[in-house]
Parts: structure tokens; sequence; C-alpha cells
């Protein structure tokens, strides 16, 4: 720790805002906020950031391990006390059923390196295959998407700042006026030419952005964005607006994709989705009458059941119109989460080993078991996603202790009524945090763990970019690290390897780990990071990193990249008094609030569940502006605020899902997933609407 300003970055969301952090002269007082100039935020930040010190102030934060007593409270215990009891629970429990009934669940919060630590625990220490983390809540469809269309998985495969140039864009599903607001500068140029496309059943911030001829807004019926893009790719083709070119050069799969979106002709795909057809022939003909031109996707249009195949078709377009693997043109999907790209690179999903390598490739294993000292046979094999792995909590055969690091999931999982009964019957539940979480009420034992400027890392922001996160600030005396954690309980469970509590030796680790993998960073350390050097993987030793991946060729085998034919399978519709239900994020509150909901200048705004609905939907219900409302449906019910804006469709509802207890919006989403990504449905759920 140092007395000098820090240079670190924003704790929330992925555009990771560069921050300077000064102490102030009274120890006591939290340091004070200066945005810092920085590719992506430019010295701007948006009041979550601004506000974000308070985090490091407060009262409630944790300070020493907790322990639930019979009954119900919670009392202060010593680590050893903790510690060891973890260590013989886990060791019973895998004895009398074996290394599967002990699950480990991850965030996309955690740093690089708690993320790799974490994920070497479970498999090394824990010898089990069950971890997985939040981000498959967030990035999984537009990475599985990625993964099959291009063979890599970097949210965007090229730097922010290239938008600043571009002709059009067009961005379905995704707030960034309200949820990382400095990536708006980003979109000032495209507005002034105005190219800016917004697809979103709202009139989102973001969809405001397109008035005074900035752009256009489409506001197709939830879950119909994949027709949606079927549609704007048979105008590309029907009106010969393809890069055949690039096509035969770089790709396969294109006759398949041009016999798939045959039927998809403008007024068909109007009925399905309520976009007019002139709309839909617009979006096409700007994007390849463009210069430069950039697709982006967001959670709106990936949390779905067929996220990934929606996803898929948003690629399909961009690869029709050879937008993708050159300069000035480009797919990306907007990463949410503060770590959600690097927290998938190192080892917490379920199905992948550090360097995003598959964990079923004989190769990959050799690797990394040889960088963490261990046979290649001792690694588990692939384990569950998010959403099955919490639901074989307490289940027969399933989990039976959990270590939950930084995740909320009874208020960020779907269905959280069942989550919050499946943990009920736990034997054991761990959970590291810096606040009592709605999570960690529910657990046996609580361990307080540092916050984002009370330690050293890295995270890696949307770009790919892997950037220094600095300590400004002492812990509490007795929290610690996650990498303590879970050294000490490595030592406890007799595990064989290296768990190094200092961050740039577990940065190195994971750079070695990574060699050779997709998300390679094996040229990349604490000090290299520290000169400043613009860091986006692949970033292998000897390197100067990728800013643009996919300029020579794709990373699959062949170097080409993949056209996928894929079929809308369409969402339940509502009838009768029904509407759709469509959860986000709003400007002030970040994922589960857990933080936001801590501080006051963002929490006033919003203190409560707040429903958004059309003055028509209202009326016809006998709902007025500010009146109470209940919104239901067969898997539970919630009581919010009325806000009546007739910027959004008739036939749907808006619910932030920042709210715990009986304000969560996850009471009423489904925990249906993709087949392909694991993606639960948050994006769409049929509801009724009442008055309260
Ligand atoms: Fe923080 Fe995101 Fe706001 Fe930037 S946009 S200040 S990273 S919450």
């Amino acid at each position: 720790m140092t007395s000098r300003p820090a240079d670190t970055h924003c704790p929330y969301c992925a555009l990771q805002c560069a921050m300077t952090l000064t102490p102030g002269t009274d120890a006591a007082a939290p340091p004070t906020v200066t945005g810092r100039e920085f590719p992506t935020n430019r010295g701007g930040l948006c009041k979550k950031g601004w506000t974000s010190a308070e985090l490091l102030g407060r009262g409630d934060r944790l300070t020493a391990p907790l322990v639930k007593l019979a009954d119900g409270s919670f009392a202060e215990a010593s680590w050893d006390e903790v510690l060891d009891r973890i260590a013989r629970e886990v060791t019973r429990i895998r004895n009398e059923v074996g290394a599967d009934a002990v699950g480990v669940f991850g965030g996309g919060g955690l740093t690089n390196e708690k993320a790799y630590q974490l994920g070497k625990f479970a498999r090394v220490a824990l010898g089990t295959s069950r971890i997985d983390y939040n981000g498959r809540f967030c990035m999984s469809s537009a990475a599985a998407a990625a993964t099959r269309a291009f063979g890599l998985d970097r949210g965007l495969p090229f730097p922010l700042d290239d938008l600043d140039a571009a002709d059009a864009v067009l961005m379905l599903g995704s707030n960034v006026g309200d949820t990382m607001p400095p990536f708006v500068q980003h979109l000032q140029g495209v507005r002034a030419r105005g190219g800016l496309i917004v697809v979103d059943p709202r009139r989102s911030t973001t969809a405001q952005l397109t008035a005074n001829g900035s752009g256009l807004h489409a506001q197709p019926a939830p879950g119909t964005d994949m027709a949606l893009l079927l549609g704007i790719s048979h105008v590309v083709i029907a009106d010969d607006l393809c890069d055949d070119g690039f096509l035969s050069a770089r790709t396969t799969g294109s006759d398949a994709v041009r016999r798939s979106v045959a039927a998809w002709w403008p007024e068909r795909t109007e009925q399905v989705t309520g976009v007019p057809a002139r709309v839909i022939r617009d979006i096409a003909h700007r994007l390849a009458g463009a210069r430069s031109a950039y697709i982006l996707t967001g959670r709106g249009v990936e949390q779905h059941v067929d996220g990934t195949d929606t996803a898929t078709a948003a690629i399909n377009l961009a690869l029709l119109l050879g937008l993708v693997g050159r300069e000035g043109a480009g797919y990306g999907t907007l990463t949410g989460q503060g770590n959600g790209q690097g927290g998938r690179e190192h080892g917490q999903k379920c199905d992948q080993l550090p360097g995003s390598r598959k964990i079923t490739d004989p190769d990959a294993r050799a690797h990394v078991a040889a960088v963490w000292g261990v046979d290649p046979a001792a690694i588990p094999g692939p384990g569950i996603p998010a959403v099955e792995l919490l639901a074989s909590c307490g289940a027969a055969g399933g989990i039976r202790a959990l270590l939950i690091h930084g995740s909320n999931v009874v208020v960020s999982a779907p269905d959280v009524s069942r989550v919050r009964e499946s943990l009920s019957l736990l034997d054991l539940l761990v959970v590291s945090d810096f606040f009592l979480s709605e999570t960690a009420q529910l657990a046996d034992i609580v361990l307080p763990v540092l916050q984002w400027a009370e330690e050293e890392g890295t995270m890696t922001n949307l770009e790919g970019r892997v950037i220094r996160r600095r300590q400004a600030v002492a812990p509490p005396p007795l929290a610690r690290s996650e990498l303590w954690i879970l050294r000490e309980l490595a030592a406890r469970l007799d595990a064989p390897g290296v768990w190094s509590l200092d961050p740039a030796d577990v940065f190195d680790e994971l750079a070695r780990a990574s060699a050779g993998g997709l998300s390679d960073y094996s040229g990349l350390s604490h000090a290299l990071l520290d000169t400043g050097v613009a860091a986006h993987w692949p970033f292998p030793h000897g390197s100067a990193g990728t800013p643009r991946v996919f300029l020579d060729r794709f990373a699959h085998d062949d170097g080409r990249a993949r056209l996928v034919p894929v079929r809308p399978r369409g969402p339940a519709a509502p009838h009768g008094s029904e509407v759709n239900l469509v959860t986000g994020r709003i400007l002030e509150h970040y994922q589960s609030g857990t933080q936001t909901r801590r501080v006051a200048e963002l929490n006033d705004p919003n203190p409560r569940l707040t429903v958004q609905l059309h003055p028509v939907t209202a009326r016809d219900r006998g709902i007025v502006e500010g009146g109470r409302v209940r919104v239901a449906n067969g898997r539970g019910v919630v009581e919010a605020e009325a806000r009546l804006t007739p910027g959004i469709r008739p036939d749907t509802v808006f619910l932030p899902f920042h709210y715990a207890g009986d304000e969560s919006a996850n009471l009423l989403t489904s925990d249906a997933t993709d087949p392909r990504s694991a993606m639960p449905e948050f994006k769409h759920a049929v509801v009724t609407v009442t008055p309260a």
C-alpha cells in the first residue's frame, strides 16, 4: 500500500474506466476518485465510478470470519477455526461420496489471478469437476457463438476507439447509455454521421441517442431478435450486398446460410418481429453502404434459450457483409462484468483450462498439468454449467458442499426461489465476500475477503486489454485475499503444487499456463503492465500484443470463419392479459446490487423495485404512475412501483434485476438454458401485471 495516489480502474463494469485514488489527509476517510485518461473512458466516469470509493469506508464491511449459530445468527470466529472446519467437512464429504460432491462457484469480478487460482484449487486441491462461475449468466452465448464462428472468444476483437470512425453501428440488446455511459463517447462520430442503429424493445437511454437524425431505433418483440437478423441478412443477399470476395477467400458455410434466410423476406420478418419491412431494408442498406460498419450484441439478444444462435445470426450478417477480419469494421459482444472477459479465460468455466483451452484436449491437459505440477490424469474432466451446478446442490448424487467466491447467486441466478431452496439443502455453504450479501446471509461460514482497492492484481476489459488494478488503501486487519484463503485450504488438504500469495507470481504462473492457448498471456507480467503497455491478448512471449485479431486468419485450423445456418425456435408468446417480461440494468446499480445498494447517491433515486410499462398497458389494467403493481407468473410474484413510459412496447414490461428478496426480478425468470452455451433465459418470461 502507498500513501501516494494510486492509478487503478473502477471496481464495476467491463469498460474498466481508469481512475486515480488519492488518499485523504484523514486516514479514516475514503480516498478521492478522479477520472484518468485512458482509451476506453478518456477521463470520464459514470456516477457508479465517481462514488465507488464509498465502498471502502463502510461500517458494514465484513471484517472477521463468521460462523452461523443454531439460532441463525452469526458469530465471529478465528481463521484457523473456519479453515480447519472447511477442510474437515470437505474431506469428509469427498471420502463419503466423492470429490464431485464439493463444488466451487466463481465470479466475473474476481481478478485474473484469483480466477486462475480458483480454477486450479478446484481441480488440484479439491479434485472436483464441479466449478463454474456467474459469467455463465453473462457472456456464455456470445462466447459460444464466437468460438463456433471464429475459433476464438474475445468480446471486442478490436480496440474500442476504432468505433470513433464508424459510419454505421448496429447495436442489438445493449444499453450502454445506462450501463457504461463513458462508452457513449465512442458513438458520437457515428451519431454525427446518422449511422447509429439500436435494436431494443424499449426506447432505452441508448435508443434515445438515435434521435434527431443520429440514426434509427428498431423495437422488435422480445425474443424475436434472431428473426430480425435473418430478415436483414435476407435483404443483404436478395439485394446483392454480400462481400463475395471475402466470403470465398476467408469463410465457409455461406451457401447454407443463403438458403436458410431465403424465406425471411422483410414482410414476413415484420409479421414476426413487429419491425417494419422498410426499416429492415434500411438497416441492411445502411450497413452495406458504410465505409466502416460494426455489429455489436449485448445481453438483450444473448440471454435466451437460443442466445448462441442469435449471436450467430449477428455474426453471419457481419460475415456476409465482409465486416470481420479487416480494420475499420467488425463484430463484437459487449462484456458486462468487470472481469467477465478474463474470468472466463483462466479456468473458472466448467469445460475450460487456462488459456481458454478445452478441458477435454489431451495436449491442453498435459500443458496445464506440467505448470501445476500434477499428473494430467489427476485433472478432472468437464463439469456442469452454473444453472445445473446450483440445481444439483442438495440433490441426490449432487453437490453437498459449495464454496462461492464473489457471486450473489440468490439475486443474480434465474428462478432464485429454487436456488435458495437448493442452497438450504447443502451440508456446508461457504461464501467469500466483503459485504454480507443475500447469499452470504445463507452461508454456514462467511469469509471476509479484500475488495478492489485493497489489493494488487489484473483485470481484462471488454476489448481483451489486460490492465493493472492497484492497492490504494489498507484492508481491515482480519480480511484476507482469496489467494491466501486458497493457499491455507490447499495446505490443509495436502494439495500438491505452489500456492503463491503474491499476485505478480500468480500472474506469472497464469501466463505460463496460458502459453500457446487461445488467450495467451505469456508475454505479459505485472512489471510490463506497469509500464502502461497496451496489452491486448493474445500476447505471446516476444510479441507486442494483438489489438485487432483475425486480420490475417481466423482461429480455426483452416484459418477460415464459419457461417452457420440458424433457425428461430420462438419463445413462449403472451396471450390474453399476459405480457412479455424483460429484465436488465439501470444507471445507478450494478449486477446484484450488493455494492451499489450500499451507496446512498446510487440507491436513493431508486431504492425499491420499479416496473416500466406502456401507458396503454397500464390504462387497460387500471394501473397509474407511481401505483403499486403485482407482476407474477407460475414461478413467483413481485411487487413494484409503476413507471409509465411510451418508450416501451405495449406487450412488454421491464424490471431491473438489482433488488433482493421479494423484490428480485429473478423470482420470475426461467432456469431454462441454451443447449449450446447453458445461458439462462433472463431476457424473456411471460407474466401477468395487475394493480397490487
Ligand atoms: Fe465504472 Fe463502468 Fe461506470 Fe466506467 S462505466 S465508471 S467502469 S461502472
